[in-house]
């Protein structure tokens, strides 16, 4: 059996009780609309309870005559319900409430464990409560190659390729990575200068991701390393306040063990905080042990990184993680311009 964390185990509960709770109440709304088309089903059931009375007293009296009598009359009232279930194309077991799981009729327990169905329950219960989601209209069917130049240019990828031919690669690239995402780990690190679509391309992996039902943090990198200072404080005092103390380990559990951690902005303007570089070396080298992929993006050049953070951050990432360069101009300012020259 695994075992699962005490507040976890609660949430679990709660989530499959209003599961439960949820099937009833449209089991109760069928049944209504059931019997206000079909009253012949009500009375069916009426006469079977009352037989089934009957039976009972005869019963208790010893009766046999009519004992066998009310058996045979349940039988036969049994038989006509059928045969009226039927030729009006109503399910024979009507009566039963429709629980999602067939296993474990959404109780979550199934033969003195953890039912299968509560691995995709887990990850709906993760997903909730994630503080740290994609921006939800970065997705691909919003992305629009055209924007980007299809001018081969010297200063762009030494004029080989034009940004639109690099960026429908670097897409196409990224959908093989979520295909094969159960059996193939994979890190990549998106640089380039600022509005060249790195981030869109993280956050629409990332949300492609998601819809699979894979457990996905997406945080600013000066977010991530806040919180890596606060866990440091906490450490070092004294006297931490055990409710915060708990929210920083529950956020770090959280995105330590997340199936995909994406780091937006990993550049000049998340530096400063140097004493969690070393929580930061950390983070990346658990991940990398446990086989859980990162994305980065970055408007540092990946020989940049050692000098304007850390050589040890920068050998991790050149070491580990496909680098991928994002060129051409700011899409972003493009766009505003665009828009500028439009107005009348
Ligand atoms: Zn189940």
């Amino acid at each position: 059996m695994r075992s699962l964390d005490e507040n976890i185990k609660k949430r679990l509960q709660r989530y499959y009780e209003l599961k439960r709770t949820i099937a009833e109440k449209k089991h109760a709304q069928y049944l209504e609309g059931l019997y206000q088309d079909y009253p012949e089903i009500k009375d069916f059931e009426n006469k079977r309870t009352e037989y089934s009375l009957n039976k009972i007293r005869a019963n208790i009296k010893r009766e046999n005559q009519k004992v066998q009598y009310y058996t045979e009359q349940i039988l036969e009232i049994d038989q006509q319900l059928n045969i009226f279930l039927q030729e009006n194309n109503i399910p024979l077991d009507y009566e039963k409430i429709k629980y999602e799981c067939s296993f474990c009729q959404d109780t979550g327990w199934y033969h003195n464990d953890y039912c299968v169905c509560t691995e995709a329950a887990l990850k709906i219960l993760n997903q909730q409560d994630n503080p740290f989601a994609p921006p939800e209209n970065m997705v691909f069917s919003a992305f629009d190659a055209s924007i980007f130049s299809d001018k081969r240019e010297k200063e762009f990828f030494s004029g080989n390729i034009s940004p639109n031919e690099a960026i429908k690669g670097i897409k196409k690239m990224f959908t093989v990575f979520i295909d094969n995402f159960d059996q193939n780990f994979k890190n990549f690190y998106l640089f380039g200068s600022p509005g060249t679509g790195k981030t869109f391309m993280m956050a629409c992996v990332a949300n492609a991701l998601r819809e699979k039902g894979i457990n996905v943090i997406f945080i600013k990198a000066v977010q991530l390393f806040e919180i890596m200072a606060k866990r440091r404080i906490l450490l070092n005092s004294f006297n931490p306040d055990p409710v915060e103390q708990d929210t920083v380990r529950r956020i770090i559990d959280l995105i330590w063990k997340s199936e995909i951690l994406c780091i937006d902005d990993l550049g000049l303007g998340a530096k400063g905080i140097s004493n969690t570089y070393a929580d930061f070396i950390a983070l990346l080298d658990e991940r990398l042990n446990s086989g859980l992929s990162t994305l980065i993006t970055s408007n540092l050049k990946p020989k940049e990184l050692a000098n304007e953070y850390d050589e040890r951050i920068g050998s991790r990432i050149t070491g580990n993680y496909d680098l991928t360069p994002f060129e051409g101009k700011d899409v972003r300012r493009e766009m505003a311009q665009t828009r500028k020259n439009k107005r009348p």
